[in-house]
């Protein structure tokens, strides 16, 4: 059994000071996506939208009582200003994004120092180039590695059901195929992702589906194909579903933002 530290949607939070990481040498640390503060993304947001402007969309979006048509219409108009923020950083907006990844670095490699194995993989709220350049080999996308016994796969899967990617965290649906073309051959025994399955009771939020639904296909089809074959999902994004299900063969270990398990 490996001891394994999970972390997801941090938003700029630090990791808790509360565990005794020394005792937890030859553990890994998984960080699951979206580590930026929610401060950060709305700077980079401003530079296209008035703070008012945004913040009715947000309500609109967020809105008990608004009519669902309203709502989507509020979502498109907040994807269309990401897209345009996001991909016209200034300079200082790149420098907080480094910033910020590098105070994550720092904790994580107090981690490393005591003997933990540091991986990261990004989110949708996440710049991947950008934490690429500070975590180095740390970073994983697609690729498979043995921890103990088990084969894990780093699967950054961050996406918007049923939407094209604007932020350049998000992952299209055709990248997604690719990267987990591989799994058919040589299944995984743990997915680390960002966003959960899609087509699972945790993936939905306020009643709308938001999991991915490579990664909830590819479960159907390796699940009527093999069977007994247990797989592990570890993943963040939907915060709300702070749990763990086991669903047919699959155990999916929901976690936000902190969890310690082992594999
Ligand atoms: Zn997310």
């Amino acid at each position: 059994m490996v001891s394994v530290i999970l972390a997801s949607d941090l938003h700029g939070k630090s990791l808790p000071q509360d565990i005794d990481y020394s005792k937890l040498r030859g553990a890994y640390f998984v960080g699951l996506g979206d580590y930026l503060p929610d401060s950060l993304l709305d700077d980079i947001r401003y530079n296209v939208v008035s703070k008012e402007k945004l913040n009715k969309i947000r309500k609109t979006i967020r809105s008990k009582e608004e009519a669902q048509m309203k709502k989507n219409k509020a979502v498109n108009e907040l994807r269309k200003i990401d897209k345009e923020a996001f991909s016209n950083l200034t300079e200082k907006n790149i420098g907080d994004i480094i910033e910020s990844y590098e105070a994550l670095k720092e904790q994580t490699d107090e981690l490393k120092k005591k003997g933990i194995h540091v991986r990261v993989i990004h989110g949708n709220r996440d710049f991947p180039e950008y934490l690429k350049k500070v975590f180095g080999e740390q970073y994983k996308k697609g690729e498979m590695e043995k921890i103990g016994e088990k084969r894990a796969f780093y699967y950054p899967n961050a996406c918007k059901f049923g939407y094209e990617p604007v932020r350049p965290g998000e992952v299209s649906i055709e990248e997604r195929k690719k990267m987990i073309k591989q799994c058919y051959k040589r299944i995984p025994d743990i997915f680390f992702s960002h966003t959960p399955p899609a087509g699972t009771p945790i993936s939905t939020y306020y009643g709308k589906e938001v999991g991915d639904e490579v990664l909830g296909e590819f479960l159907r089809k390796i699940n009527t194909k093999r069977g007994q074959k247990k797989i592990q999902i570890c993943s963040g994004h939907v915060h709300q579903a702070r749990e763990e299900n086991i669903l047919m063969e699959i155990h999916i270990l929901s976690v936000y933002p902190f969890c310690l398990t082992k594999l």
